[in-house]
């Protein structure tokens, strides 16, 4: 049986290796005769998994023991929530708007306090990250936060704000663990797992320890304390057993292919090809500030929409998949994840290359 390559935006593509070793054991997890969807997440074989998917994720980025990390619910969306519940403490806080979901963030904060959107790319539809060193940061304001890499636009901040000594709190979900990080430059660093690392359903959340306390806004559920999770060692109920089992092994699968630093030159690698081709291409573009360009979503159009459509129905025809853009920006969009190999950029761009000869 031959996959296809799969360019979805999220859930997105996992490696072939994973989903192979997850079948071998889907029966019986290393003589436990049951799969890992099926065991008690308080057996010692659980409590195994969990822990040695922290230490993996700890080794790759290289957190230090003064950050915690969590194994959460809800998506990315209940984060717009929980953020704001646990760390308004004066009520204010900063949001940067360089896309839907930083928007979404933004708009849900202004429920819990004033919410101030220092800066946006919204009058450009988004196609470009705007400066931010120098920001008019609220001296009240409890952090600073912005979303790292536009899934659905395709930018990426190549420098963090200047926050002003600020707490920077960043979702990183359509970037997560695709190139070292410097996690003490942030207060909170977190993203859904399911458009680079791993299965929906979990979130992971990179916490200064600090910051984890009893001191949140009244009336935030037990659920939503960071506390409660982080005392818990996130089992404070049942938590994505099956995922938190998945991304473990994408994390031994990251260590054992060179971790942070080779997946960075493995994506600039892969990018590079896409955007070349389609810096040179006459039928095709690219949709955002070439400074800006994020490595994990490559947004193009052809400006035509009716070809747009043809490009997308007839890339599927050809083993290419989930090409077409998200349903607010149209065109088309490639995400090339860490799981994404080469050859599929390889391919897409061949497959553009001849689109483009019998369509012009
Ligand atoms: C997909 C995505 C979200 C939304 O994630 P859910 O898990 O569906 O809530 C939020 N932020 C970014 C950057 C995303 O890519």
């Amino acid at each position: 049986m031959s996959r296809v390559y799969n360019f979805s935006a999220g859930p997105a593509v996992l490696p072939e290796e994973v989903l192979r070793e997850a079948q071998e054991e889907m029966l019986d997890y290393r003589g436990c005769r049951m799969s890992v969807m099926e065991m008690s997440h308080r057996s010692k074989v659980f409590q195994q998994i969990i822990d040695e998917a922290e230490a993996d994720i700890r080794t790759l980025i290289g957190i230090p023991d003064d950050y915690a990390v969590l194994f959460l619910q809800g998506g990315a969306h209940l984060q717009f929530t929980q953020i704001p519940m646990n760390l308004m403490k004066n009520r204010v806080a900063d949001y940067i708007v360089t896309g839907t979901w930083a928007k979404k963030a933004w708009q849900e904060a202004a429920r819990y306090g004033k919410a101030n959107k220092v800066a946006s790319s919204e009058d450009k539809m988004f196609t470009y990250i705007p400066d931010c060193s120098d920001l008019p940061i609220d001296p009240a304001a409890d952090y600073v936060y912005i979303c790292e890499n536009n899934t659905i636009y395709g930018t990426k901040f190549k420098e963090l704000p200047n926050t002003k000594g600020k707490l920077l709190v960043a979702d990183v979900s359509s970037c997560f663990l695709s190139e070292p990080v410097d996690i003490t430059k942030y207060g909170i660093m977190y993203g859904g797992v399911q458009k680079n690392i791993g299965p929906a359903g979990l979130v992971i959340s990179i916490i200064r320890k600090d910051l984890i306390t009893d001191d949140v806004l009244e009336g935030t559920p037990t659920m939503m304390k960071f506390k409660t999770q982080y005392d818990a060692g996130s089992l404070y109920n049942t938590p994505n057993c099956y995922s938190i089992y998945i991304c473990g092994k994408v994390f031994k699968w990251l260590l054992k292919n060179g971790g942070l630093e080779e997946m960075k030159k493995r994506n600039e690698e892969k990018a590079a090809i896409l955007y070349d081709y389609l810096d040179s291409s006459k039928l095709f573009r690219g949709t955002v500030e070439k400074k800006d360009r994020s490595l994990m979503n490559v947004p193009f159009v052809t400006g035509n929409a009716d070809l747009d459509a043809k490009f997308v129905a007839e890339s599927k025809a050809a083993g290419l998949e989930n090409l077409k853009g998200h349903r607010s920006v149209g065109g088309m969009r490639a995400s090339i994840y860490n799981a994404m190999p080469v050859e599929g950029v390889k391919k897409l761009v061949e497959f553009m290359t001849e689109f483009e000869k019998e369509n012009s």
